[in-house]
């Protein structure tokens, strides 16, 4: 993949907050590295004599950020709430308010002790197409160790304090300055420096490098397929019905949406599972797969959703039950957003989700995380919260 950075444009930015941003707008340009408010970054910097962390804020794009995106929050607090045994992850969200020296900025980002630990000035953290979609497959750990041998590799683990938690405990006693990066299976991958450019330059390498593999071993070829006719506006009636209120549909009939929705075998291979965890928020699981009798399928899912709510549910508030996008046989992918913007960024999420189910598939098989874990990330006591105010 492109290296971005530009000697000439990285010299109108001085200082570690101005680098910071320049170097996360960088990583956000690449929509391969990070979609929608995917992926973080941080920097760690001396203020009055305390070590403060500017993390990205939540709410805020890194192809966007600005300097009023990151929070500060003090370092000696983030890393003495990492050593603790227990901790909520709304706990430790409030802790990490307390532990802002300015009230004013937006919450830090959840992986902010992650960030805390690694003990770099600047850390990079994406959501690499190329790296999950390695990861996502069968042979993904082995073909992963092999490629980053230098790298620390971390199992799946929900994001958040346990994760947080976790690599404290695997890097109590650990060589630093002989660790390349961190691949957080089925999620993304780290990379960090005491300079922004070494740092963003190793994301590049790291990612090119798994890129390179996917052309070796994983290459797709779309041929021209003419869709077929589908009657959209009784699928737009039953979802609108299902949602209790107006979608802006988009539909989808690019090659790569018109290959991934003629594969045999439809239902199986198109619900498998998100590419990175949060993308569950958005997208759900899995979306309707639409094959013959359309009524059918809408109810299927709805009453599937439900079963799939009650196996996992604790005292959550169920979302609703209906889809946000569909598969449509030999049709093409058609989106349930809220609004057009919706519609759009959920577009650009499957798109992505297709191109690595298809690769992972040419890998052996394309695998994302377990049920259980998805129920865990989609109904995360942070967007719970959201739904209970
Ligand atoms: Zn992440």
């Amino acid at each position: 993949m492109k290296n971005l950075w530009r000697a000439e444009e990285a010299s109108n930015y001085s200082g570690d907050l101005e680098l910071r941003v320049f170097s996360s707008n960088l990583l956000g340009r690449s929509d391969e590295l990070v979609l929608h408010g995917g992926g973080n970054t941080s920097v760690k910097s001396m203020l009055d004599g305390e070590e403060i962390l500017y993390v990205k804020g939540s709410g805020w794009d890194l192809v966007s950020i600005k300097a009023e995106g990151f929070s500060p929050v003090k370092m000696s607090t983030l890393l003495e709430m990492a050593e603790l045994e227990e901790l909520s992850d709304s706990d430790m969200v409030s802790g990490q308010k307390k532990a802002m020296i300015d009230a004013t900025a937006p919450n830090p980002s959840v992986e902010a002790i992650l960030h805390a630990l690694i003990p770099f000035k600047v850390v990079d953290h994406t959501h690499a197409d190329a790296v999950v979609t390695i990861s996502n497959s069968v042979n993904g750990e082995e073909h992963i160790a092999k490629l980053f041998p230098n790298f620390l590799i971390i199992p799946y683990i929900m994001p958040g304090f346990i994760l947080a938690h976790e690599i404290y405990k695997m890097t109590r006693n650990f060589d630093w300055d002989a660790c390349e990066g961190i691949i957080l299976h089925n999620h993304g991958i780290f990379t960090f420096d005491d300079d922004a450019k070494n740092s963003y330059d190793k994301m590049i390498e790291a990612v090119s490098k798994a890129e390179d593999f996917l052309s070796e071993n994983a290459d797709l070829t779309f041929d021209k397929i003419e869709p077929t006719v589908f009657d959209i506006e009784k699928l737009k009636e039953l979802i609108e019905k299902e949602k209790g209120c107006e979608i802006a549909l988009k539909v989808n009939q690019t090659p790569l949406a018109l290959h991934y929705a003629s594969q045999d075998h439809l239902y199986m291979k198109a619900t498998r599972g998100v590419l990175t965890p949060e993308h569950i928020i958005r997208t759900k699981r899995i979306p309707l797969i639409v094959n013959e009798n359309l009524e059918e399928a809408v109810s299927n899912y709805v009453a599937d959703y439900k079963a799939y709510f009650e196996k996992f549910a604790r005292d959550e508030i169920m979302l609703n039950p209906a889809p946000n996008y569909a598969v449509v046989k030999n049709f093409g992918v058609v989106l349930f957003g809220k609004t057009e913007k919706e519609s759009n960024v959920l577009n650009d999420v499957i798109e992505h989700t297709m191109m690595a189910v298809l690769r992972a598939d040419k890998l052996g098989g394309y695998e994302s995380i377990s049920l259980k874990d998805s129920f865990e990330m989609e109904y995360w006591e942070l967007e719970q919260v959201k739904l209970k105010k």
